[in-house]
């Protein structure tokens, strides 16, 4: 079964990255968090590193 990611909107700084590199898992939402609507939208790797290693402030984690 493919992996879940999410955000922690707590931490999230609104920078869009994560959304427009991965605009098939990632958008933004109203309160201009983004939130992982879709996890199969990307690939495992594709989330990795277009998300999670480049989001600044590291708040996109792997659900267990
Ligand atoms: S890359 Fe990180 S801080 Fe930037 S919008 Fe995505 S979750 Fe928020």
């Amino acid at each position: 079964m493919a992996k879940t990611a999410f955000v922690d909107t707590d931490e999230c700084i609104g920078c869009e990255l994560c959304a427009t590199n991965c605009p098939g898992a990632f958008r933004m939402n109203d309160d201009g968090k983004a939130e992982c609507y879709d996890s199969s939208g990307a690939s495992e790797e594709e989330i990795q590193s277009e998300a999670i290693d480049v989001c600044p402030v590291g708040c996109i984690h792997w659900q267990d």
